[in-house]
């Protein structure tokens, strides 16, 4: 029989590839997003605009009977948005996920994923030994978005406690690819990189921070994989998602200019970094088959082609 899910954020960056993903496989979607896909026609078989902060939205979102829930929507972006609008997160986000979980509670699904993140965890030093996803506790998010993907995990956790659905909780690491946001204030380090280098004439680029902080990143497609192999495990615990590839932002910037193929002088201005290190354990995920395909080298020759064609295209 064919399976069917429902994927909410699947006007996103993420929910739109992972829509792809589950077309190939053989399911039949429905996505749902206050918009629809920016880039290219969704390949969902059928496609609601409807604002899920609305408790009766996700409830209709929620009709006809699903295998599996896939949760991406949330109100997002890099970390100059994320320090910017707290309130907005807070209010608009929580919605979001304090509706959909018990219209799929009520509708009873199978599974239910939600799209959490490692912005869970606090703050590490250099040097510090990786975290694992019991180290989430005690909680010392950084930021209000990792303080509503906690409590958002937490109201999954407790819905499945009651036997209501199966709960499949990954925890992201930073996302990049082709098809991400990648200028307007919500784009991440890679994406904002990306479109500084393929704009700058004169060999220099503004960078927030100091060059040091130390981040892993995930290409798209694997980030996907993972999320496909978590949902068909029997893991119902949080679970972490990326690579064993560390770099710092200075290494990232002079990634982004060889796949540029240009000689970039960094400028370090002040801007929101966020925390100064991460080094997760992936060892769960990986205990599941995950094997990351892409390094950070050749993910960003695609995710550059992409942004720099769109940097050429802007009227
Ligand atoms: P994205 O902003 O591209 O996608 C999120 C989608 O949610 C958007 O299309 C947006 O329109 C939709 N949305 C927001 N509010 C909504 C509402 N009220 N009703 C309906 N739809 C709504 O972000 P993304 O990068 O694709 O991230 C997907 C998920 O993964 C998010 O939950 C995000 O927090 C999580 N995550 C992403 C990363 C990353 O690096 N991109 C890292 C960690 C976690």
């Amino acid at each position: 029989m064919t399976k069917r899910a429902l994927v909410c954020g699947a006007g996103g960056f993420i929910g739109s590839h992972l829509v792809k993903r589950l077309a190939a496989d053989g399911y039949w979607v429905r996505g749902v997003d206050l918009k629809e896909p920016e880039w290219e026609a969704s390949q969902a078989d059928e496609f609601m605009v409807a604002d899920l902060r609305d408790p009766k939205a996700a409830t209709e979102a929620l009709n006809g009977g699903f295998d599996e829930v896939y949760q991406l929507a949330a109100d997002m972006g890099g970390m100059g948005f994320i320090h910017s609008a707290e309130t907005q997160i807070m209010h608009n986000s929580m919605l979001v996920n304090v509706n959909l979980v018990e219209a799929a509670a009520r509708a009873e699904i199978d599974r239910y994923f939600l799209a959490s993140s490692v912005c869970v965890y606090r703050d590490m030093d250099l040097g510090e030994s990786e975290l694992t996803e019991d180290d989430a506790y005690p909680a010392l998010p950084d930021n209000e978005y990792g303080w509503e993907k906690l409590y958002a995990e937490r109201a999954v956790a407790s819905y499945a406690r009651e036997g209501r659905f199966q709960a499949r909780i990954a925890r992201f690491q930073n996302c990049y690819g082709p098809q991400g946001t990648w200028k307007g204030g919500r784009e991440k380090a890679p994406a904002a990189l990306c479109r500084k280098v393929a704009e700058s004439t004169d060999g220099t680029i503004e960078v927030w921070g100091d060059g040091t902080a130390v981040r892993s990143f995930v290409y798209v497609d694997d980030l996907v994989d993972g999320v496909r192999r978590l949902v068909d495990s029997d893991c119902s615990d949080p679970t972490n998602i990326g690579t064993r590839e560390y770099v710092s932002v200075r290494e990232l910037v002079q990634l982004v200019a060889s796949a540029a193929g240009k000689e970039i002088d960094p400028v370090w201005v002040p801007g929101p970094v966020g925390v100064q290190n991460r080094n997760f354990s992936n060892d769960r995920i990986e205990s599941l088959g995950f094997d990351p395909k892409f390094n950070l080298a050749e993910g960003l020759a695609h995710t550059y082609r992409w942004i720099a064609n769109q940097v050429t295209q802007r009227p």
